[in-house]
C-alpha cells in the first residue's frame, strides 16, 4: 500500500482543528469528490475515501488522540492490535449525518438509488414523402402503451389483497452489503433486489397484469411533423413512453421521420438541389425554361452561350427552417445542355446546314487529309518535336 497521507493534511486543516472545522472540512471535500457527484471517476473516488477515512479517525476523539501520538501506523495493525476496525464503519451513517439535507434529493438521479426514475423512452419511425418533409405533415402512428391495469388500480396484486413490505429491506427499498475494499471492509447501500426499490412485494399477482400494475395496449395516436423536418429526425411524444419507476414520469415516445428519396430532388439541410436538362437551342440562342420546384414549376430566363453546368440559384424555393418556417432554403438548379437524339431527316440536313455555316467541323478530317497529301506545313503533329526534344 502506498504511503498514507497525513490525515490533517487530507482534510486541509491544522492540528488544532476543532470538531466544527473538522466537519465542515470534510463537508466540502465529501461535496466535492461524492461519488453521486462524480459517477465513475476513480479517482474521485479513491479522493473521497481517502477524506472519510481522515474524518472517521479524526472525529472520534479517541481515535484521534491514539493517531495524534502513533500516526497512521495506530490503524493498520503493526502495533499490535488497536488497529482500526473499518468493518464496523457504516458510511452511509456519516452520510446521513452529514448529508441528509445536500444528497438526499440527488439519490433519485443515481441507477442503482430507490428514488423515482423515470421510464425509458420508445421508439417507432413513419414514413414521409420528400414534399411532406418539406412542408409538414400529420401522420397516424400506433404505439404499444402501457396504461394502470384497471382490475388491480395499477397496485399488481390481486383483488382483495395488497402488497405487503418486502421483508428482505424492511420496506426501505435499500440493502446494506459489506465488501472488502482497500482499507478494509466497507458498507454499500444497494437497491433491494426483491422489491426493486420499491419497499412492496406482491404475494398474489394480480391476473390481469401479472403483478406488473400496467396493461399494454395498442393505440394509434396523430404525430405532427413540422415543415422542414428531415430524415432520421425525431418527433417526442411526451409521456407516452415506458411507465417511470418507484412513481417517477413516463417515459417519451421518439418517433422518427423516414423521408423517401425523391426522384428529381436532393435535400442537404435547408437546400434543394436538382438537375435541368437544357436543349441545344435554348442553349445556344437563349430563351426560357421550365423548372420544377416543391412550389410547382416555374420559368427562368437563359442567357445566349449558356454551357453545360452552369448553376441557377432560386432563392426561398427551398426547405423553410425547423424555427421558422417563413424562413427558407435555396433551390439550386444545374443545367445540362442535352445533346440532339431521334433527329427527323429533315433535321439532320438542317443541322448540317448549320454546321457548315459555324466551322464545317462534318469536314475537318477530310480537309485534314488533303492537306497533308498536299505537303502543307502545319500538318505535322506537334508532340513528335516534343519526344526529339526529350532524347537529345
Ligand atoms: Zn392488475
Ligand atoms: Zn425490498
Amino acid at each position: 500500500m502506498a504511503e498514507k497521507r497525513d490525515y490533517y493534511e487530507v482534510l486541509g486543516v491544522d492540528k488544532n482543528a476543532d470538531d466544527a472545522a473538522l466537519k465542515k472540512a470534510y463537508r466540502q471535500l465529501a461535496k466535492k469528490y461524492h461519488p453521486d457527484v462524480n459517477p465513475g471517476d476513480k479517482e474521485a473516488e479513491a479522493k473521497f475515501k481517502e477524506a472519510s477515512e481522515a474524518y472517521a479517525v479524526l472525529s472520534d476523539p479517541e481515535k484521534r488522540a491514539k493517531y495524534d501520538q502513533f500516526g497512521s501506523a495506530a490503524f493498520d495493525g503493526s502495533m499490535g492490535g488497536g488497529g482500526m476496525d473499518f468493518s464496523s464503519m457504516d458510511f452511509s451513517d456519516i452520510f446521513g449525518d452529514l448529508f441528509g439535507d445536500l444528497f438526499g434529493g440527488m439519490r433519485g438521479r443515481g441507477a442503482s438509488r430507490n428514488g423515482p426514475r423515470k421510464g425509458a423512452n420508445i421508439r417507432t419511425s413513419v414514413r414521409m414523402t420528400f414534399e411532406e418533409a418539406v412542408f409538414g405533415c400529420k401522420k397516424q402512428v400506433e404505439l404499444t402503451v402501457k396504461e394502470p391495469c384497471k382490475t388491480c388500480n395499477g397496485t399488481g396484486a390481486k383483488a382483495g389483497t395488497s402488497p405487503v413490505t418486502c421483508t428482505k429491506c424492511g420496506g426501505k427499498g435499500q440493502v446494506v452489503f459489506t465488501t472488502q475494499s482497500f482499507f478494509g471492509m466497507v458498507q454499500n447501500v444497494q437497491t433491494c433486489p426483491e422489491c426493486g426499490g420499491s419497499g412492496k412485494v406482491i404475494r398474489e399477482k394480480c391476473p390481469d397484469c401479472h403483478g406488473s400494475g400496467y396493461v399494454a395496449m395498442r393505440k394509434r395516436y396523430e404525430v405532427e411533423f413540422p415543415a422542414g423536418v428531415d430524415n432520421g429526425q425525431c418527433k417526442r411524444m411526451q409521456g407516452l413512453g415506458e411507465p417511470g419507476v418507484n412513481g417517477g414520469p413516463k417515459g417519451d415516445a421518439l418517433v422518427e421521420a423516414v423521408v423517401q428519396p425523391h426522384p428529381i430532388f436532393q435535400r442537404q439541410d435547408m437546400n434543394i438541389f436538382s438537375t435541368v436538362p437544357l436543349s441545344y437551342a435554348v442553349a445556344a440562342l437563349g430563351g426560357e425554361v421550365i423548372i420544377d420546384t416543391v412550389d410547382g414549376p416555374v420559368s427562368q430566363p437563359v442567357k445566349p452561350g449558356t454551357t453545360t453546368d452552369t448553376q441557377i440559384r432560386l432563392r426561398g424555393k427551398g426547405v423553410p427552417s425547423l424555427r421558422d418556417s417563413r424562413t427558407r432554403g435555396d433551390h439550386y438548379v444545374t443545367l445540362v445542355v442535352q445533346t440532339p437524339t431521334k433527329l427527323s431527316a429533315r433535321a439532320k440536313e438542317l443541322l448540317k446546314e448549320f454546321d457548315k455555316e459555324t466551322g464545317d467541323s462534318l469536314n475537318a478530317v477530310e480537309r485534314f487529309k488533303a492537306q497533308k497529301a498536299a505537303g502543307g506545313a502545319g500538318a505535322e503533329p506537334k508532340k513528335k518535336t516534343r519526344k526529339k526534344g526529350l532524347f537529345s
